[in-house]
């Protein structure tokens, strides 16, 4: 079965989230995922796919269980049920992205909530939780937190952000990450 075309402008919305992550250094080759909305599942990333490189065959498209719609698709990312777990819980979600901000991690070991003191910071994203959950176990604690904020953090692994496109998620991780170098930077971390 072919590929609704009506997926084409949002897949390459999401490969060229990928390449600004990748560029940004918020992802490392080959770590992090990308998602959309679509119909009761998602547009996903496939496992191990680098955000820096993505091509459309790289995504995969999932039922309302993470089950692939398409034989030819990848096997989606390992992160398919917490993404999903979001699209249940946040109804004004329609773009979901992890990376893996390295000095909002720095900081999440410690703190259970990352508290901006930079000006952009406080202005977008006041309030970043830091929720203490394995990675198996992160989709009910992740989607319950973005219900309340568009970006949370997993101790010690990695953010998750929403959006009501991929720009708008890019924008809470770089914010946060922003905020968590200047954090360090104040000495504050
Ligand atoms: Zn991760």
């Amino acid at each position: 079965m072919p590929r609704d075309p009506a997926l084409t402008p949002l897949v390459e919305m999401l490969i060229e989230v990928g390449r600004d992550l990748r560029s940004a250094g918020l992802v490392t080759s080959h770590g992090g995922n990308l998602s959309a909305r679509w119909g009761q599942g998602a547009c996903i990333t496939g496992t191990g796919a680098m955000l820096g490189r993505l091509t459309p065959e790289q995504f995969a498209v999932v039922d309302s269980h993470g089950r692939a719609q398409a034989m030819h698709d990848p096997p989606p990312s390992s992160d398919t049920a917490i993404h999903l777990a979001v699209y249940e819980g946040v109804p004004e979600a329609q773009v979901v992205v992890h990376a893996h901000p390295v000095h909002a991690i720095a900081l999440s070991f410690d703190w259970d909530a990352i508290l901006p003191i930079n000006l952009e910071g406080q202005l977008f994203i006041p309030r970043v939780p830091v929720v203490e959950a394995a990675w198996q176990a992160s989709a009910g604690p992740v989607a319950e937190a973005l219900r309340e904020v568009p970006v949370v953090m997993v101790r010690g692994h990695g953010a998750y952000a929403r959006g009501a496109d991929g720009w708008e998620a890019l924008k809470w991780i770089s914010a946060l990450d922003e905020a968590a170098q200047i954090l360090i930077l104040a000495g504050k971390g």
